[in-house]
């Protein structure tokens, strides 16, 4: 056990007794109290079956330094799912349970608490999913990324609060260091190289010596995941408070370049994103982030990126499109344009393509043109239906859509203003 300086920074300092470090006072400071209570009731409830329950990963990571973080995961000695049901039947909570994974949510109002029963991996081949089978809590440390995310507290009330930190990860959490575990976690999972590099760059850390060897002698290993698994530690980069930092650092170890010859960090990702977040609400940001990723692609680097990371449908189309309209730019970077010709050049894109390429652009007159077709010129509609035209003796065909077209048109161009001005100009156009 670590002995000596302790890292807590919040309110209080950690109890050392006899070199086991005690937290059980900061968690009471931590947690809420409602959490607090719910977590010693289900404690209370393993320990009559003989079960431990530990607080487990990033929120024992966080309390030691003093950052909120209420995504609490648990780990069980026992079996996690049946500790779940009797929970969820006592309490109020709605519970989901993974029989298959020994895992199991437990919902309440206002936040969930993960459970899993503590469990042994191996690896069948590098990137393979692993074989579980249930374990020790030292088991269920040992097969986790980094050594500050393998630390767990007991909450059973014989040990309350005791830190248990087999792989020197508070140690880690002072030097301020990333580390893996064992020399061959990067290539079991080469996830963990993406992963590294965001807490790296979320926490200010530096990677440990030979954990940065083994990352970057590791790096091919990524040919061995799957679409999926790449694209959601993006999906988890892009959802940091800056991922273009992490983009970057992840250009400078040569990572990108294996996952797409084609990506690039650099300044212009740094004030593109800043702009971005400036721009955009949180839940969209990362699909914004994915088209300006992708933005000095050729049409080969695009299509290669999608089938790669197998990028679902819509977002395909966004980032698509965002490339189409780059290459239209100049038609839009003209002064004056008709509201209807700056709507017919945009209508066939998806809006997310326009708000990359209105980041990405630095000219005033484009800025102007698609926040008017943004804000206003993509949802003007006539006044006058379809209804309405049979109504003023124009037959549905082939006429009526002409006319209903014509009438838009003029709705954009401001030629007509009022249902009177279009029924006018509809009677004007019908055919004698
Ligand atoms: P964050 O603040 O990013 O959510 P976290 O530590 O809670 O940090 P999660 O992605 O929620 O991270 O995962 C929970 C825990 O599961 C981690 O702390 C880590 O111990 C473990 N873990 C997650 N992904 C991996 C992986 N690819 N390999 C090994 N362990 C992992
Ligand atoms: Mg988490």
């Amino acid at each position: 056990m670590v002995m000596g300086i302790t890292l807590y920074d919040g309110k209080g300092s950690a109890d050392i007794i006899t070199g086991v470090m005690n937290l059980g006072r900061q968690i009471e400071q931590y947690l809420p109290q409602q959490v607090l209570e719910l977590v010693r009731d289900i404690s209370g409830q393993a320990a009559k079956q003989k079960q431990r329950v530990y607080l487990v990963g990033g929120a024992v990571r966080d309390l030691l330094l003093g950052y909120p973080n209420f995504d609490l995961d648990l780990v069980v000695e026992g079996d996690a799912v049946r500790l779940a049901e009797q929970v969820a039947e006592t309490g109020q909570a709605k519970l989901l349970a993974h029989h298959r994974f020994g895992t199991a949510k437990l919902r309440y109002e206002n936040f969930t608490l993960d459970l899993a029963t503590a469990r042994k991996e191996t690896y069948a081949r590098p990137g393979a999913l692993p074989a579980v089978t249930p374990g020790t809590l030292k088991d269920d440390l040992i097969r986790r990324d980094f050594s500050i995310n393998a630390m767990a507290i007991s909450l059973a009330a014989n040990d309350y609060g005791e830190l248990v930190d087999p792989y020197q990860g508070e140690s880690d959490l002072e030097r301020r260091l990333i580390r893996i575990l064992h020399p061959e976690s990067f290539s079991d999972d080469a996830t963990r190289i993406l992963r590294a590099v965001r807490y790296e760059q979320r926490l200010c850390f530096e990677l440990e010596a030979q954990t940065d060897e083994l990352l970057k002698r590791d790096i091919p290993m990524l040919d061995t995941i799957s679409g999926d698994r790449i694209r959601h530690e993006l999906e988890l980069i892009f959802k940091e408070k800056q991922p273009e930092f992490i983009i970057n650092r992840l250009a400078e170890l040569k990572v990108l370049p294996r996952i797409s010859l084609f990506l690039k960090g650099d300044g212009w990702i740094v004030e593109k994103f800043d702009k971005a977040r400036r721009l955009k609400k949180p839940t969209q940001l990362p699909s914004l982030y994915f088209c300006l990723l992708i933005y000095s692609f050729g049409e080969t680097g695009i299509e290669q990126f999608l089938a790669r990371l197998n990028i679902p449908a819509k977002l395909s189309r966004a980032m698509r499109d965002t490339l189409r309209l780059k290459t239209r730019l100049p038609l839009l970077d003209k002064s004056p344009l008709k509201p209807s010709e700056i709507y017919y050049l945009l209508r066939e894109y998806e809006p997310l393509a326009i708000q990359a390429n209105a980041i990405a652009s630095d000219s005033s007159i484009v800025h102007r043109h698609f926040r008017l077709y943004l804000t206003k010129l993509r949802y003007l509609r006539t006044s006058l239906d379809g209804e309405e035209l049979k109504r003023l003796g124009i037959s549905a065909g082939p006429e009526m859509g002409k006319i209903l077209q014509i009438l838009h048109k003029a709705k954009l161009d401001g030629e007509v203003k009022t249902k009177a001005d279009e029924k006018k100009l509809a009677l004007s156009l019908k055919s004698a």
